[in-house]
């Protein structure tokens, strides 16, 4: 064991994924509780810089802005490498979209507010997410209140180099919420952020996903290709606002330079709060 592991306990699992798990750490001296990253290096072999590339992505980004995940000390043993993190205590957005069925109006937007702004921070910063869902969304506390959600797992992000925009071209991140111009292998960048805040709030508003198509993967990657999606079943969708569709049209736009920049995004009428179906009735 190394001095820097000495200095914390470990507890729980907090969670997992295919290369690392999460657990809860506690700092012996000052008893301040952390979430560590535990990711595997012989599972990761031969993929090392992914690891580096997490660390400083998140070096980079988690000092500017309140909602994203703080790197709060990292090393490394033989077999492991440690990220401590901020600890998120009130779970991920995905469970919280699973046990409401969907969000209001209301609700979603504050959510996707703070996500965009988010986002904004890490484009102005250099840094293209690439992984954005529900399960990377996490709530500090059990308030589960938007002002506290933070955007986490900088895994398969990127800090892109000024001027080339579609610098990148490996296929990566989670199929449902994966750009077209990924698939198409024609070069990605910025722009695969702002489509995934629109498949995540398609998914807060209506509690469905706009491309599973009967859990046939390839038919769900030609759907999303050709940016075939719907507002449908209607019962999900009558009681959403035209304004909040055209948020989610601009962000699920098949082509990048058509797509909203996260500035647009912000600066939506959705999320300034004009147009709003629950405001109009009042
Ligand atoms: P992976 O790259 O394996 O997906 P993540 O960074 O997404 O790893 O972490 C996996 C899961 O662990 C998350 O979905 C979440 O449930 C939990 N988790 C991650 N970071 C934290 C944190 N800072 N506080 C609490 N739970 C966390
Ligand atoms: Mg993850």
């Amino acid at each position: 064991m190394t001095l820097q592991q000495c200095q914390y306990k470990t507890g729980e699992v907090l969670g997992s994924g295919t290369y690392s798990s999460v657990k809860l750490a506690i700092h012996n001296e000052t008893g301040v509780k952390y979430a560590v990253k535990v990711i595997n290096k012989k599972m990761m072999e031969g993929r090392e810089d992914l690891i580096r590339n997490e660390i400083e992505v998140l070096k980079r980004a988690s000092t500017g802005h309140s909602n994203i995940v703080r790197l709060i000390d990292y090393f490394e043993t033989m077999n492991n490498l440690y990220l401590v993190m901020d600890l998120c205590t009130g779970g991920e957005l995905f469970d919280k979209i699973c046990q409401r069925g969907h969000f209001f109006e209301k609700d979603a937007k504050d959510i996707v507010g703070v996500i965009s702004d988010s986002v904004r921070y890490l484009h102005s910063v250099g840094i293209v997410h690439r992984d954005l869902k529900p399960e990377n969304l996490l709530f500090r506390d059990n308030n589960s209140s938007a002002s506290d959600l933070c955007v986490a797992d900088f895994g398969l992000s990127k800090i892109i180099e000024s001027g080339k925009f579609t610098q990148l071209y490996h296929i990566c991140g989670t199929v449902g919420y994966m750009a077209p111009e990924v698939f198409k292998k024609t070069g990605h960048g910025f722009p695969v952020d702002i489509w995934a805040i629109g498949v995540i709030t398609f998914f807060l508003l209506s509690g469905t996903t706009p491309f599973d198509r009967n859990s046939k993967q390839k038919d769900e990657i030609n759907a999303i290709i050709d940016g075939n999606y719907n507002f449908e079943p209607a019962e999900c969708w009558n009681a959403v606002s035209d304004t909040a569709k055209d948020f989610i049209r601009g962000c699920m736009n098949a082509d990048p330079d058509q797509r909203f920049t996260a500035q647009q995004v912000i600066d939506h009428p959705w999320l300034k709060g004009l147009g709003d179906k629950d405001e109009d009735l009042l």
